[in-house]
């Protein structure tokens, strides 16, 4: 897609939400990596439902440590793959108070490197608390990419780094927000809500759906 058809897309979307945010609450940068280490393969708003207790008592690394495994099991048992996450979120909390003063790293490398933590988490995390350009690809992101035309990709890697390329600067702090609400409430998966889209004369996508 040429980039002034891009500009067009993120004007419009500019337009209607021109501070795009993360759905998930939180209340500061540890609660942030937190919410974002939960809400793999799960929906913000489960996370937020469940988080909202855990977080008035547990929203520094050492207050967490202090809750323990156990007793943070019994705050987010809703969310799924609760187990592996419980487990993960106290090592990272443990290493946060061990080697990064109790703070969030502002470095990829460093934040890839705690448990549970990947690629994706690192991209939210950068941009959420601390303003970086990363574009997070998730399934939204991945799919709305493709579809639109903005990119050709199979794999999220790919995609990240094809959606940096051809997303011009000047949006790409917002970009992945902006997206992910777009595929979350407009172009869905299964029946995308073409007929309401605001970008559809812009949208590339062959298998439009007016039903
Ligand atoms: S026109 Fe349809 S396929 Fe294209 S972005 Fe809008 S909802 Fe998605």
């Amino acid at each position: 897609m040429d980039k002034k058809k891009i500009d067009k897309i993120f004007e419009i979307w500019q337009k209607a939400n021109p501070h795009p945010k993360t759905e998930l609450i939180f209340t500061n940068h540890y609660t942030l990596l937190v919410a974002v280490v939960l809400s793999a393969q799960s929906t913000d708003v489960g996370v937020n439902k469940a988080t909202k207790a855990l977080f008035a008592i547990a929203d520094t690394p050492e207050k967490m440590l202090n809750l323990g495994e156990t007793k943070l099991k019994k705050y987010i048992n809703t969310i799924g793959l609760y187990n592996g996450k419980a487990a993960n979120i106290i090592k990272l909390s443990q290493i946060l108070v061990d080697k990064f003063n109790s703070e969030v790293p502002q470095d990829f490398e460093a934040l890839k490197s705690l448990p549970g933590v990947g690629q994706k988490t690192a991209n939210v995390v950068l941009n959420c608390a601390f303003g970086h350009p990363t574009i997070a690809v998730d399934t939204h992101v991945f799919r709305v990419g493709n579809r639109i035309g903005f990119i050709n990709e199979t794999t999220p890697e790919k995609a990240e780094i094809a959606l940096l390329k051809a997303i011009p600067k000047k949006w790409q702090n917002h970009a992945h927000h902006w997206m992910i609400l777009h595929g979350r409430y407009i172009c869905q998966a299964r029946k995308p809500k073409c007929r309401e889209c605001a970008i559809e004369k812009f949208c590339e996508f062959e298998y439009k759906n007016f039903s």
